[in-house]
């Protein structure tokens, strides 16, 4: 558990390492830290989170999804860091989903901070892909927004990742948004699923590896990392999101009151389940096979994203949206790669 220290508390606590007021406890490390010392703590959590699970290796192209949110800003800013001592080159994915002021805002954020960074970005739009922006894609499959908007982000990052020929995505999943699923998975015994939740899958063909760097970070430590960095992030919620109390939130908070007592023990928890990925996801059943119309890895006949497409705008879009997003790529990234 970390806690940040209000402006009264910083005033009587030092930092365990130097003169300076400490901003945070991290209780399970047993340190008092202050902005430039905690910065460290985590940047150098995350580089050892990456050799730990051996996420990249030297050389690599690592594509970040970045939302324009705390998190994904994080994650970029670190491995932005990060890649000139470990050798390998970042580059970085926009979807704008078209919701309106909200989805405005979250591009010119990721905009800023890749620009401020030096890292290549494209931009892709969800309306210049498929025809049609989240809201009028959510109208008419008649599905949950955010189920939708999962499904769809999943599939253009991935497409994105193939035409940039990048060897894995980077996610700013942490430790609190992954561990209430694993929960909830186990609760409802849906073992496979738990093995998806760990700090990287697997590429396959058609499918490009994804892994998450926050893996044994907080969303405390995320937030405070961020502010600390002064790292921009969009303002204000998306219109979609759900309020109200889900399983979820619930083992969210079940979870942070047994860490209150026991610090360590989410990490401990987070790592055990990284290291039993192996058999979770030896549960997974049923046969992989290709999507009929792009090639994606599917369970079925036709992907998720080519059946929804099919159904809400008639056709199925998984090989149009490859063709576009190569368009894209091949007109130069923001802040190009030498083109
Ligand atoms: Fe997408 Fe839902 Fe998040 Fe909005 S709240 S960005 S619809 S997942
Ligand atoms: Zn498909």
């Amino acid at each position: 558990m970390t806690d940040r220290l209000s402006e009264g508390d910083g005033c009587t606590l030092k930092c365990s390492l130097c003169e300076n007021p400490a901003v945070a406890v991290v209780r399970y490390a047993k340190l008092r830290l202050c902005g430039k010392h905690f910065a460290e703590f985590i940047r150098r959590r995350v580089v050892k989170t990456i050799e730990r699970y051996k996420l990249v290796q030297r050389g690599w192209r690592v594509l970040v999804a970045v939302s324009g949110g705390k998190d994904s800003s994080v994650v970029l800013q670190i491995l932005s860091d990060a890649s000139k001592h470990l050798g390998f080159e970042v580059e970085a994915v926009h979807i704008d989903l078209g919701i309106g002021e909200y989805s405005r805002r979250a591009r010119e954020v990721a905009e800023r901070l890749c620009d401020a960074l030096g890292v290549p970005l494209v931009v892709l739009e969800l309306n210049d892909l498929v025809g049609a922006p989240l809201p009028e894609l959510v109208t008419r499959s008649r599905r949950p927004a955010c189920s939708v908007c999962g499904l769809v982000k999943r599939h253009l990052i991935n497409s994105a990742a193939l035409e940039l020929k990048a060897d894995v995505v980077a996610l700013g999943h942490h430790m609190d948004d992954l561990l209430p699923y694993v929960v909830k998975n186990f609760i409802l015994q849906n073992l496979g699923d738990i093995g998806k939740l760990g700090p990287k899958t697997e590429s396959d063909e058609g499918l490009v590896g994804r892994i998450r760097p926050l893996y044994e970070v907080s969303e405390r430590e995320v937030a405070l990392y961020a502010y600390t960095q002064g790292l921009p992030a969009v303002e204000g919620s998306c219109p979609y999101t759900v309020k109200g109390c889900s399983i979820e939130e619930e083992v969210r908070q079940f979870l942070n009151s047994i860490e209150e007592r026991n610090p360590g023990i989410k990490i401990a928890f987070a790592r055990a389940i990284a290291r039993n990925a192996g058999f979770y996801r030896s549960r997974l059943a049923g046969q992989v096979s290709r999507c009929r119309h792009c090639g994606t890895p599917t369970s079925g006949e036709v992907c998720a994203f080519c059946r929804l497409t099919e159904r809400s705008l008639g056709r199925p879009m998984g090989p149009a949206v490859r063709a576009r997003i190569r368009e894209v790529v091949e007109g130069g990234l923001r802040g190009l790669r030498g083109s």
